[in-house]
């Protein structure tokens, strides 16, 4: 046992928790737990809980159903909103492992940590801090009428005798408690649309900070008897909910993305990394943005870029380089902005990532940047500069990705084979749908 294994089980017993819940993701980026009793950690720790894999979504086929969780104890965090006058519980990240003790192939923790690795043998660290956009609605939801918000703010509006701000607090506490810091919050364009940020990690652990935040803001919506959602367009006319986030490479202390002088202190390897998320956009659109409804948010105006262009402070741009503050070098970074609230964010990093490494082991030169709100422009205009609409449905993005060896190569080839699988059921299952929309235009008129 290590030190950290050996730290958990001294909390356990000094904190008297009585349950310790394991998590894990399944590929769609759903979060899975199972609760053990503390008596079982040890064992846990040195050989994994076994368990059926072949009933989660793209875990296993049922003729290899035996897998492990072999729980991360660096992971290990009491929950703030368990134990309230009942037993603390505590939870852990687990990685899913063979029989035979070898990593998953289907375990999105597995991806990350490949791509991360081979990011390490170039002698870089990946670092990211998303800017995570929901939304609060009433419990109450009628088949056939939009959720109804929960109040009628926009963008940093401060709400009187409102509930998100209240709401913020109470979210950001936990994840205060829970280990994860945030660095901003306020109230996003929509209403009842909210925005938390937080400070920026190592790819790894921002994902499953990803994950829990996602558990604590809907649990605390809940017990507010409000609901959140993470679904990147749930309402007609009002903008959708993003997952922003800032990319950085590190060599040991210095950010490879910084040189002094450069245009934006951006260093060749920072345009390269770029390049490389631009040439390959498309590819991984499917990933990035792997819903039908994640195409609604995308094509619907507002302050969702469609194109593929950067810019600098350019909010209609994929990518953006984010103004530099003097003297803080640590900081030049790149903001992606097609990824949406609701992806994999194990599988999203791990494909933003090798499309960017790309773009440095090919050298790829960077385009000049979109000065205009690409938005504004004609088609012609935008053929004329290079700028490439993405993917406009996700039965395009997945015929793209199907292509994609860069994809292929970072998913592996079972995550790769049942995503597309998957993702081409959904498409077909919402192709097969008479939708509201097409009743309205066309029953009487036709
Ligand atoms: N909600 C917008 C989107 O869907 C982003 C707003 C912002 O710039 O933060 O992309
Ligand atoms: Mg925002
Ligand atoms: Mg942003």
């Amino acid at each position: 046992m290590d030190r950290q294994q050996e730290f958990v089980l001294r909390t356990i017993e000094e904190r008297d928790i009585r349950f310790v819940r394991v998590w894990f993701t399944d590929v769609l980026g759903t979060l899975k737990s199972v609760a053990i009793a503390p008596a079982e950690l040890e064992g846990a720790f040195a050989e994994g809980i076994g368990f059926d894999g072949s009933v989660i979504e793209g875990l296993a086929r049922v003729f290899e159903a035996d897998m492990l969780l072999r729980p991360d104890a660096a992971t290990f965090q009491v929950l703030p909103w368990r134990g309230e006058g009942g037993p603390t519980t505590a939870r852990m990240f687990a990685d899913i492992r063979l029989p035979d003790g070898t990593p998953s192939q289907a375990d999105p923790r597995t991806v990350l940590r490949r791509a991360m690795s081979k990011a390490g043998e170039q002698g870089f660290t990946f670092y990211t801090h998303p800017e995570i956009e929901f939304y609060l609605f009433k419990p109450d939801l009628e088949p056939g009428r939009p959720p109804q918000p929960v109040d009628e703010a926009g963008f940093f509006d401060h709400v009187p005798y409102g509930t998100a701000h209240d709401f913020r607090r109470a979210a950001i506490t936990r994840l205060e408690q829970m280990g994860i810091s945030v660095e901003f919050s306020h109230h996003e364009g929509g209403p009842g649309q909210n925005e938390i940020d937080l400070r920026y990690a190592d790819a790894l652990s921002t994902a499953d900070n990803v994950m829990t935040f996602r558990a604590i803001v809907k649990e605390t919506a809940l017990e507010r008897g409000v609901f959140a959602s993470f679904m990147p367009k749930p309402l007609v006319g009002q903008p959708g909910s993003a997952m922003h986030t800032h990319l950085s490479l590190f060599d040991g202390d210095s950010n490879a993305f910084y040189e002094a002088g450069a245009p934006y202190q951006l260093s060749k390897t920072g345009r390269q990394f770029i390049a490389g998320l631009l040439v390959h956009a498309n590819e991984i659109s499917a990933v990035t943005n792997q819903w039908v409804n994640s195409y609604k948010r995308i094509w619907s105006g507002g302050e969702a870029p469609a194109h593929v262009c950067w810019g600098h402070n350019n909010r209609s741009a994929m990518v953006r380089v984010p103004m530099h503050k003097p003297g803080k070098e640590q900081s030049v970074r790149v903001e992606v902005r097609s990824i949406d609230s609701a992806c994999n964010p194990y599988l999203a990093y791990a494909v933003l990532l090798a499309a960017g490494l790309k773009g440095i082991e090919e050298s790829y030169e960077l385009p000049p940047e979109a000065e205009d709100d690409v938005w504004q422009l004609t088609d012609r205009e935008r053929r004329a500069m290079g700028i490439d609409p993405l993917p406009s449905s996700l039965d395009e993005a997945i015929r793209i990705m199907e292509d994609s060896d860069l994809v292929a190569e970072t998913l592996g080839e079972h995550v790769f084979d049942f995503f597309l699988r998957n993702k081409r059921a959904e498409w077909s299952a919402y192709r097969e749908q008479v939708t509201q929309f097409e009743l309205d235009q066309y029953l009487k008129r036709l």
